[in-house]
């Protein structure tokens, strides 16, 4: 089986995904990605700019790109990607990829990288990547 593909706000996205979604596609095909990278931490993914697995069931999807209205999520990308200190097309596995998340976003903080997001008011992201920090902290 392939690696995954992912844009770098789904990085941070899946870790606040709660079953809701811009379709009932969206989400079955959500509910598949989180479920995959959960049993199998060791997935290659790579990152992408623009369109990437998630956004392939994705209603607001046209010709390969995001056209969502009233979302930068270019800019998101950019920023969380810098965050990250990733590279354009690092590739690397879930679990080398949730260390550096760990490591570098402060899930109190999500508005320094995830400004102008819809899904940001929710706090189902503060909260999965809290979840994530108290993870690492277990198994020290
Ligand atoms: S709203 Fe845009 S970025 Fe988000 S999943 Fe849909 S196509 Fe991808």
């Amino acid at each position: 089986m392939g690696g995954i593909r992912l844009r770098a706000h789904h990085l941070l996205c899946i870790h606040g995904f709660r079953g809701q979604g811009y379709s009932p596609l969206f989400v079955a095909n959500m509910a598949r990605l989180v479920d995959r990278l959960g049993a199998s931490p060791e997935t290659p993914v790579r990152i992408v700019s623009g369109a990437d697995d998630v956004c392939s069931a994705c209603p607001h999807m046209s010709d390969g790109m995001c056209n969502r209205p009233d979302q930068s999520v270019d800019e998101i990308d950019l920023r969380v990607r810098a965050a990250l200190g990733f590279d354009e097309d690092h590739t690397g596995s879930w679990s080398s990829i949730l260390d550096t998340i760990r490591d570098r976003i402060d899930p109190f903080r999500l508005e320094d990288v995830c400004s102008g997001c819809r899904w940001l008011d929710l706090d189902y992201c503060t909260t999965g990547l809290t979840e994530l920090a108290d993870l690492s902290a277990t198994d020290d």
